[in-house]
């Protein structure tokens, strides 16, 4: 660990680049477009009217997409802010992770208008320890220009930090599966994922299956159910590889696919047995039950060997028992 005079001299250099240039001259990739602001608003869901026809202006909080770069970056970007980062990473603060932004609206931009851009150096803070780790906050402020006016401010706040350490993948303390909501209406599919049988419900009025579970029937309305044992084979419908985010419990990228199970009804689960590239729509797969600790047990989803009617699934288990 360094000493409280080294964090002293480390936070007093940081804190001179308060003030410096991080970026100059900076243009945005294109012009205030129609595309953009349709595609923006298309992925925002806002349909307000201002946005569309021949007096359109851009949505206010797409302020910054007019700054940015793309893939392959701004060549505005300052010197001093490389040396500042370097300075952070190599006092050990690598990781970085946005925390805040306030942006201001002068005025309006409108399609046509090229943007400029300059940003500086706001504040670096005081060492700090959040829950990620230790660090400190960098704020940059951007100045956004249409000639000589100002049409926006854009504050924008990271966190460069040393992560605070956390159990590996294979060291016993690893943070559990997240637990499912087990309420009244599901709890008996539960039970049955526990007794390594998969539950789904059947209306007694209409015979329809269902899953999740449900108090009602979708079909017919009816409140009255019994269950049938499904055979546990099926096929993936859709499903989706899970790279990021990265949570405590899971190894990414894994396959999360809903499955067509062969009684009609859909599931949710992890797709094992193949690796996570080779999932594809219509794979078929069989139920397998997974003990992911002393308290819960998972449906999961094993492709690649053949399917297994109920049947061949109970001798199974128990020549293996
Ligand atoms: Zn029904």
């Amino acid at each position: 660990m360094d000493s409280d005079v080294d964090t002293e001299a480390l936070t007093a250099r940081l804190k001179g680049f308060e003030g410096r240039t991080a970026a100059t001259g900076g243009t945005g990739k294109d012009p205030v477009n129609l595309p953009m602001i349709r595609h923006w608003c298309e992925a925002m869901g806002d349909t307000h009217p201002a946005y569309t026809g021949p007096d359109a202006i851009a949505p206010p909080t797409m302020l910054q997409v007019w700054t940015m770069g793309g893939l392959s970056g701004h060549p505005a970007r300052a010197a001093a802010y490389d040396e500042l980062l370097g300075l952070l990473d190599a006092a050990g603060f690598t990781s970085v992770v946005a925390t805040d932004c306030e942006q201001e609206y002068p005025r309006p931009l409108r399609p046509g208008e090229e943007v400029t851009f300059d940003t500086v150096v706001e504040s670096v803070s005081d060492r700090k320890t959040t829950r990620l780790g230790t660090g400190h906050f960098v704020t940059t402020r951007t100045e956004l220009r249409v000639g000589a006016e100002l049409v926006g401010t854009h504050r924008f706040r990271i966190l460069k930090y040393a992560p605070a350490r956390r159990p590996s993948a294979r060291e016993p303390d690893r943070p559990r599966r997240p637990r499912p909501v087990v309420n009244r209406d599901n709890a008996g599919f539960w039970e049955g994922v526990r007794q390594g049988r998969l539950l789904i419900q059947r209306c007694t009025a209409c015979t329809r299956p269902r899953h999740p579970w449900l108090p009602g029937c979708n079909a017919c309305g009816g409140q009255d159910w019994d269950t049938v044992e499904a055979v546990g084979t099926g096929h993936v419908h859709s499903y989706v590889v899970m790279h990021h985010p990265r949570f405590p419990a899971f190894d990414p990228p894994y396959a999360v696919a809903l499955i067509d199970l062969a009684e009609g009804v859909r599931m949710l689960g992890n797709v094992v047995g193949v690796p996570y590239d080779k999932v594809r729509v219509g794979l078929p797969v069989r139920v397998e039950f997974q003990v992911c600790d002393e308290e819960l047990t998972l449906p999961v989803w094993r492709a690649g060997e053949k399917e297994l009617t109920l049947p061949d699934r109970r001798a199974g288990e128990e020549a293996a028992g």
